[in-house]
This record gives C-alpha cells, structure tokens and sequence, in this order.
C-alpha cells in the first residue's frame, strides 16, 4: 500500500512516498522557500537526484509541482494518482480536539481552520495542503496526524497557565505543545539506542520552528512551545520567551496596532529580526568572517536553549541524554558546541572531533566517560507520520 505523507511547513513542503508496511521509501523530496522567486525543489529516488530552482508562489503550486514529478514519464514512482491509498498530514495544532490520528472528515477541517488562530502560521498551510490533495487525490484516504497529540501526558501543574481557572476552563487555555511527531520519533530512538526502558531524555527539535521536551520513559512530561507555537526558543522568524508586558508597551506607548505586534513577534523577530537573515547557514557563514551581530544572535539562541536544559532536569530530576535533530539540530556543529560548552554541572560534556563529524545516522558525541549522552538522531516526522496512518487505515 502506498502512503504519500504531505509535511507542509510555513514555507516549505517536505512529501514522501513510503510502501507500507514494510517502510521502504519509494521517494523523498522538499519544496523549500515558497513564495518567492527562487524556491528550490529536490527530488530524490532510489535511480535519481533532482534539484530545481524556480518561482513558486502558495502551497497549492507546490504541491502541483510534486504530484507532476512523482509522475514524470522518465523519474517518475507512479503511474497515475490511484496509485495511492492514504495520504498523511501533518497538522501543528489540533487543541484539545484531537489526541490521535484521525481520518479528515469536513467536521476535521473546520476544527483545523479552528485552531488556525492559534497556529497562524502553520495551520492554514496544512488546510491547504489537504484541500490540494482531496482534489489531486480523490480516492485516497486522507489522515492527519497532530504535532499536539504526544503531549496530551503533560501534567496538570505543567501544562497549566497561573491566570484565573476560568481562562482554562471554558476557553482551554493551557500549553498544548507542538512538534510531537518529531519529540516522540526521535525520543523513541533514543530511548532503543540507549537500551533503558526508564529514562531521562531531552529532545532538542531545532528547524525553522524550535522546541525542546522534557521526556520521561518516553512520555512528554513538559516542552517549550506552550498555547501556540510562539513561546519558547528563538526562531528563525519568531522570538519565543518575551516578557508580555513589551506587548502592551508596543501597543499603548508606541502606537503598534495588535496586527502589527502579531506580524513583528512571529514573522519578523527571531533570528531574522536579531540579524536580518533566518536561514542558520547565511548567519553562521557571517558570524564565522567576524560579524558581531549573527555572533550575539547565535549567543542568543544557544544561552535559551541552556537555559531550557537546565529547567528540564529539575522536571526530570535528571539526565541519561540529550538529543539534537531537525534541520539545526542535526546539521549545525556550531549549535551544538554554544549550548554544551560549559555544561559540566549537568554532566554534558561534548568531544569536539565527534561533533565535527557529518553524517545522517544516529550519532553519540559526547566525550567517553561524559555522565550524559549528547546524541544527533535524525528527525524523520515522515515515517512517524506513515506508521500512525498506515495503523488508523488498518
Ligand atoms: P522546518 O522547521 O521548516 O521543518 P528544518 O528542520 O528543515 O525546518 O530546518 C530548517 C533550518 O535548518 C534552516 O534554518 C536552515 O538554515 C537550517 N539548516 C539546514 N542545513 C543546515 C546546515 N548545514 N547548517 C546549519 N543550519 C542548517
């Protein structure tokens, strides 16, 4: 049975065709950078690589794109769209609505536009991707699968906000946390690698959205991103923790209107805002010919992401690993050297040479007699995704 798994990101599109349930991956791909002039598309197959640079503009091209590829007469997989059976979305915010994979029904889709106030920047794309493949893909079961979902075991005392009861009890305002799919796959991993069934592990997701989880025998016991996919780590785009009082003074004493607070604290902060660029590898490449300001920002980034492990082992009342993945998490040695420098009071100690190294499998690169396992476990949201959909359609 062929699962297509559509991961629609606030500006990029990751899609792979997986045969389940033997897993094998027929092919993988990104859309990166849409809505501009220069999005780049790669396509991968077992025979062939394909890179293309070309304008894009909304989700919907994109997705057009790659069902023309997956049918190309000379690098195409399929033979025509029947071909597949399920296609699995990744949504970001399902609320208190959904805690497991669910088949979409319109019910489904209106509870998605729902939660879209809360998830502005992912929520809408995610709809739209699933409206362009109900169309592409008229026979095929859709499903989705929430990032909220692995972090309905947050208990009470965390997920909770001290504002008055009623706030949560009729307007459900709690943390929900996001990026589940990805703290549970790489989570799960770790806890096989390091062979314990009881375990203190805290995941560190860094991509274009950032968060960590505090992951107790491999539940979710506390993580970062909170209400919506705001709070937090610096971003590539967003600022994550500010102090909400900045709000009312953006607002009241210099004349912001609310829209414009929302766009500068989501889309225009992070490290955009602290350095103009929001991709890591332009402020890396800078920072590295001496510029001070991607320096600060990266300080910045890796003095949060300090902090948040701190925080975690007193939830967790200790530490067996930490995990990096996504995007930053697994590509950037830079990152990961800011945050375990001086970490010894944790038991975090990094082998440079091991951190050096490149690689796209699960790695250990602390040193050998560090007390705490500092581990790169490629993210694969995908797979996770093709699992729990393949499961629910069975
Ligand atoms: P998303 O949250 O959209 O899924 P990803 O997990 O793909 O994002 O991560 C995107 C981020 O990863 C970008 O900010 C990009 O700069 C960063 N990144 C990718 N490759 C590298 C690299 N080699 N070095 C540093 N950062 C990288």
């Amino acid at each position: 049975m062929k699962i297509l798994i559509i991961n629609s990101g606030s500006s990029s599109i990751k899609f792979q065709l997986m045969e389940m349930p033997s897993e094998t991956l027929i092919c993988s791909g990104l859309v990166e950078r849409i809505g501009s002039n220069d999005a780049i598309i790669n396509y991968k197959t077992n025979l062939d690589e394909l890179r293309i640079t070309k304008s894009i503009g909304t989700h919907s091209e994109g997705l057009n794109m790659i069902v023309e590829l997956l049918q190309d007469a000379d690098k195409g997989v399929i033979n025509n769209t029947k071909e597949i059976s399920i296609v699995g979305h990744r949504v970001v915010h399902g609320g208190n609505s959904f805690s497991n994979t669910t088949l979409i029904t319109p019910e489904v889709k209106d509870n998605i536009q729902e939660y879209a106030t809360l998830a502005p920047l992912h929520n809408p794309g995610n709809l739209e991707g699933i409206f362009v493949c109900e169309e592409i893909f008229p026979l095929a079961k859709q499903v989705a699968i929430f990032d909220t979902a692995f972090h309905r075991s947050i208990p009470d005392y965390a997920k909770r906000y001290a504002v008055p009861n009623e706030l949560y009890e009729k307007h459900k305002i709690q943390v929900y946390g996001f990026h589940g799919t990805s703290h549970q796959y790489v989570s799960e991993k770790a806890i096989t690698y390091l062979g314990m069934d009881a375990s203190k592990i805290i995941t560190i997701h860094l991509g274009n959205g950032c968060s960590m989880t505090a992951v107790k025998n491999g539940k979710s016991i506390d993580t970062s991103l909170g209400f919506t996919p705001s709070n937090g780590l610096v971003m590539g785009t967003r600022s994550g923790d500010i102090d909400h009082a900045i709000i009312f003074h953006l607002v009241n004493n210099l004349k912001y209107s609310l829209d414009e607070v929302k766009t500068l604290l989501t889309n225009k902060s992070g490290m955009l805002g602290l350095t103009g660029h929001m991709d890591l590898r332009d402020i890396e490449a800078k920072a590295e010919k001496g510029n001070r300001e991607c320096q600060l920002a990266l300080d910045i980034n890796a003095y949060r992401i300090k902090k948040y492990i701190g925080a975690y082992v007193a939830a967790l009342n200790g530490l067996d690993a930490i995990v990096f993945t996504a995007g930053i998490g697994e590509n950037s040695s830079m990152i990961r050297k800011l945050v375990c420098a001086e970490m010894d009071v944790f038991g975090i100690y990094l082998e440079d040479s091991k951190n050096n190294i490149r690689s796209k499998d699960i790695r250990e690169i602390n040193t050998a007699d560090s007390p705490v396992k500092i581990l790169v476990i490629p993210t694969n949201e995908e797979l996770e995704i093709a699992k729990q959909a393949f499961a629910l359609v069975n």
